[in-house]
This record gives C-alpha cells, sequence and structure tokens, in this order.
C-alpha cells in the first residue's frame, strides 16, 4: 500500500505574513485529514517561521531545491543539512522551473538527489516532458533518460527516500492537465523505468506524484488512476482552501 502524498509547491510566493495566514489557515482545514501525506514548500526564507506553526499538525515540511556540498565557499546555496536543521523533511529536486530557468541538467539533479538522501531528507524528484518533445513522440524516451541520469548512483536501499513527480512542462501553471489516460500511461511507465532499474518490489512501492494544474476539480479522476500516487501542486497551493480541498480529495 502507497500512502498518498499532497505536496503544495509555493514557488517564489508568499512572505513572512502571507506564509502564516496561510499556513494557519491550512493546519485547521486539514486536522482531521487521515491516511494522506500532506507536504508544503515555502520559500527558503520562511521555513523557520512555517516551521514552529505545523509543529503539532499533520503538515510537513519541504524546501524547493538545495545544493549538494554540505557546507563550504559557495555563496548563495543552501545544503540538504541546513534544510533539516531548519525542519525540513522533504525537498523538491529538479523542477522543471529550474531546468528550464536555472541550468539544471540532469547530472546536477543527480547530485542533489544523492546529497539530500544521505542528509536524511525525502527528495521529491521531477520529471517531465516539455510539449515539443511530446508532439515529437518522444515522451517516454526523455522520461527514461530523466530517472536512470537523476537516479544514477542511488542504491536501491535509498529508494525509500525518493518520490517520483511527473510533471508535463506543458501542464504546469497552463491549465491544461493531462487527461487521466495520459497521466496514468506515463506513471505506469515511469514504474516500469523503476522495475528495470532496480527491481519489482521497489517499482511498486515507490510514490509517483502527479503535477500541472491539479484542482479540486480534477484530483480524484488523477487519483483514481492505479498508478497515480499523489500530487504536487502549485498555483492551488497557494490558497487554503483548495489546497484544503485537494488534500480531502475522497
Ligand atoms: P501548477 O504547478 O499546479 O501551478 O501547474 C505545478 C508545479 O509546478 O509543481
Amino acid at each position: 500500500m502507497r500512502t498518498p502524498i499532497i505536496a503544495g509547491n509555493w514557488k517564489l510566493f508568499k512572505k513572512s505574513g502571507e506564509a502564516v495566514e496561510l499556513v494557519s489557515q491550512l493546519t485547521h482545514l486539514v486536522r482531521d485529514t487521515k491516511g494522506v501525506e500532506i507536504i508544503i514548500a515555502p520559500v527558503f526564507t520562511v521555513l523557520s517561521t512555517v516551521k514552529p506553526l505545523i509543529a503539532n499538525s499533520n503538515i510537513k515540511l519541504a524546501a524547493q531545491n538545495c545544493f549538494w556540498e554540505e557546507e563550504g565557499a559557495f555563496t548563495g546555496e543552501i545544503s540538504p543539512g541546513m534544510l533539516m536543521d531548519a525542519g525540513c523533511t522533504h525537498v523538491i529536486i529538479g523542477h522543471s522551473e529550474r531546468r528550464q530557468y536555472f541550468g539544471e541538467t540532469d547530472d546536477k539533479v543527480n547530485r542533489k538527489i544523492k546529497a539530500a538522501i544521505s542528509s536524511g531528507l525525502t527528495v521529491l524528484f521531477c520529471i517531465g516532458e516539455t510539449l515539443a518533445e511530446r508532439e515529437a513522440n518522444c515522451t517516454f524516451n526523455v522520461l527514461r533518460t530523466q530517472i536512470e541520469q537523476g537516479l544514477s548512483e542511488l542504491a536501491k536501499s535509498d529508494l525509500a527516500k525518493a518520490v517520483i513527480a511527473y510533471e508535463p512542462v506543458w501542464a504546469i501553471g497552463t491549465g491544461k492537465t493531462a487527461t487521466d489516460d495520459q497521466a496514468q500511461e506515463a506513471h505506469a511507465f515511469i514504474r516500469g523505468v523503476v522495475a528495470d532499474l532496480y527491481d519489482h518490489t521497489s517499482a511498486e512501492s515507490i510514490r509517483i506524484l502527479y503535477g500541472g494544474s491539479v484542482k479540486p476539480e480534477n484530483v480524484k479522476e488523477l487519483m483514481a488512476q492505479p498508478d497515480i500516487d499523489g500530487a504536487l501542486v502549485g498555483g492551488a497551493s497557494l490558497k487554503a482552501d483548495s489546497f484544503a480541498a485537494i488534500v480531502n480529495y475522497l
């Protein structure tokens, strides 16, 4: 049995006052939710502000990125150990916006994943094809390469600390969700790649989230797909009522 995860990626939104307001509303709205792992990923500067507010709640804390070195002369970076120190349990790695705007290659993603996991964080590892890649029928090749390279040298025992998020780039922030069938097809493929790289048991245990314009109106159908184990939510995670409605999709 794979426990579903609903994770909110706040991206570059919410200063401390707004973050406090959102989290205060959210803890109240999801306080009775059971059977779903709830994660929020605020910006770095409010992690420590948010942490005490969720301390006695069922909400876990994620960062949106990290570096692979633990410390050193790396101006502007934040290490996995520092995220643990700030109270994070999770970190998003390889989001398409980081790949697109910040030069994050599969190799960098791989280094970050290995460093984060060895520091004790659970990684939400993002993959997904662009519209051009889908139209050129390259989706499966792209996904396979991203998984093979992203998880390269990751031991089977470490895979328990990894969650994969399938986020077709063309569905992110566009209002255009993959159809349930498109998402399920990709998720089943991803699970198959994990089985090829590791084994059947690992593939059956790993959670694969869907991301890309998830909202209260479409979450239920997506979650009904056999290989969809949760959602990574951007825009709809910025309002307590819509994120809570997604969390409480059942
Ligand atoms: P969206 O973003 O829900 O706004 O499409 C998802 C994501 O980028 O994680």
